[in-house]
């Protein structure tokens, strides 16, 4: 028996920005059908913080597929050269068990985060919105920057980075790969201050991001703080919007965003409008007036990993992408 093997170049190549937003419908699409099982993920810190161990696993059952992604997550993994991401997806065949594919999850989680980013864009943001503000200049700042430019017409695309010589490396980069013209600015506020996009993509553990800022009619996608302890965006910001998340389970028991602007009084459960599946799928209502800032926090959910992986190893497959090898079954 072989499995194929994917790795980070593989990903980059079969999981292109279209692949990659089909693959978050999917996702969301089964999720408002009830067709998946998604537990929350389990992470187990070290003593210190410095470094977790995350386990996503997932059910699709039509077709289908068993999928785990394994991934370490140490925010200061930049200085020995290391991505901050680090891991495995295992996809396999949910009617007989059987492994088909190792797929290498930073890259693919870069991309699949980027494109749940780009539908709740989609769905949430105006039809002209095309002023683009990034805070943070990592891996999934590139991921973001390529995913929105798939989904809205982009006329403008600032970014702030707490390292400014990381935002004009990330300036070089769009010019070379992706032809888009990025400005790097001094501050979060510089950057936000008029745009109608904003994508929040930082480690910060405190507020980088405040609602006062935000013009009428901007949405904002707050990716970075995904544990119960970080914080990107500020009271202010979750008091104002009208907030979708991806898993209202995941956003009670990880979103930093929400979990502290709560022992505030700034937020409750009830002020979560919809998840993105049901916007999705009609059942609730997305942007409702041209003026409303909106607010997708995304945590992250294993069925993005699954899907992703999904449509990678199939594509790999037809293409002829990746390793094949022998697996000792
Ligand atoms: P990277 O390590 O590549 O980039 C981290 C970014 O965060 C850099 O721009 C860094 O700035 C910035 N940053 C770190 N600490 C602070 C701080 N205290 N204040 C301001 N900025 C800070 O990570 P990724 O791009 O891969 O991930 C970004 C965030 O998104 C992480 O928090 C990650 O956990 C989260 N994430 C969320 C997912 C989701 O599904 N919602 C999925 C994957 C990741 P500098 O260059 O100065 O160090």
């Amino acid at each position: 028996m072989t499995i194929l093997w994917l790795d980070r170049t593989d990903v980059g190549r079969v999981l292109d920005e279209r692949e990659a937003l089909a693959a978050a419908e999917e996702a969301f699409e089964a999720l408002a059908r009830g067709d998946v099982v998604n537990p929350l993920r389990q992470a187990v810190f070290r003593p210190d913080r410095a470094g977790l161990v995350g386990s996503m696993p997932a059910f699709l059952a039509d077709p289908p597929t068993f999928a785990l992604k394994v991934v370490t997550v140490f925010p200061g993994a930049h200085a020995a050269g290391l991505d901050s991401h680090q891991g495995a997806v295992l996809l396999f065949d949910g009617a007989t068990g059987r492994p088909e594919a190792i797929l290498e999850a930073g890259e693919l989680t870069a991309r699949r985060t980027a494109a749940a980013s780009a539908l709740a864009t989609r769905e949430l943001a105006r039809e002209d919105a095309g002023d683009l503000a990034l805070l943070g200049a990592g891996v999934q700042a590139r991921a973001h920057l390529r995913a929105i430019a798939a989904v809205r017409s982009l006329r403008r695309v600032r970014v702030w980075n707490r390292t400014p010589e990381r935002a004009a490396e990330l300036a070089l980069w769009a010019r070379s790969t992706a032809g888009l013209r990025v400005e790097p600015v001094g501050s979060a506020r510089a950057a936000v201050e008029g745009a109608d996009l904003v994508c929040t993509l930082t480690a910060s553990a405190q507020p980088i991001l405040e609602g006062a800022w935000l013009a009428p009619g901007c949405h904002v996608n707050a990716v970075g703080s995904c544990t119960p302890r970080a914080r990107e965006v500020d009271a202010g910001l979750i008091r104002r919007a009208r907030i979708v998340v991806d898993s209202r389970e995941s956003a009670l028991a990880e979103a930093g965003d929400l979990l502290l602007a709560a022992a505030n009084g700034a937020f409750d459960a009830g002020d979560i409008v919809a998840e993105l599946a049901e916007v999705v799928a009609g059942r609730a209502a997305g942007r409702t007036a041209a003026d409303e800032i909106t607010l997708y926090e995304s945590l992250g959910l294993a069925i993005e990993d699954l899907t992703a992986a999904r449509r990678a190893w199939l594509r790999a497959d037809e293409l002829g992408v990746g390793r094949r090898m022998e697996w000792p079954g």
